[in-house]
């Protein structure tokens, strides 16, 4: 079995953003050589979170709504007396911070649809996304 690393950073530009990060996921597979295995994309940050779906904006403001409506940014949080961004930690704890994809011919198994983001909930600032690459060649 062969394992890669690549690290990807993203410097987001919103206070809450959605960005796709398809395009450096599909390279760091064709970096690694590995023909069939899986991806494993990890966000570092107790603030974004990774999720999958269709890259189209009014799919992504729908979203921004629905976390709004569920966790929204005035929430009366424990943690805003320490650190004012409770709100940003708990979405980022809803959507979870990694995804495993498929790898099959020396791509992603995404479906027609599908992309893969970062999203950042206390942005913007200098973020990390890693992607795991195991399987043979
Ligand atoms: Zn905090």
């Amino acid at each position: 079995m062969k394992t890669f690393l690549k690290e990807i950073s993203i410097r987001t530009g919103g206070r809450v953003e959605f960005r796709d990060i398809t395009r450096e996921v599909e390279e760091a597979v064709r970096e690694s050589g590995i023909k069939s295995g899986v991806a494993i994309i990890f966000t570092p940050h107790t603030t974004t979170g990774i999720f999958m779906n269709e890259d189209e904006s009014g799919l992504k403001r729908d979203l921004e709504k629905v976390l709004e409506r569920l966790i929204p940014e005035r929430g009366g949080y424990m943690h805003d007396e320490v650190d004012y961004n409770a709100y940003a930690h708990l979405r980022s704890i809803l959507l979870g911070a990694s995804l495993t994809v498929p790898v099959e011919n020396g791509r992603l198994m995404l479906g027609t649809w599908q992309s893969i983001f970062l999203a950042e909930f206390d942005g913007p600032r200098s973020r990390r996304v890693y992607v795991r690459i195991m399987g043979s060649d």
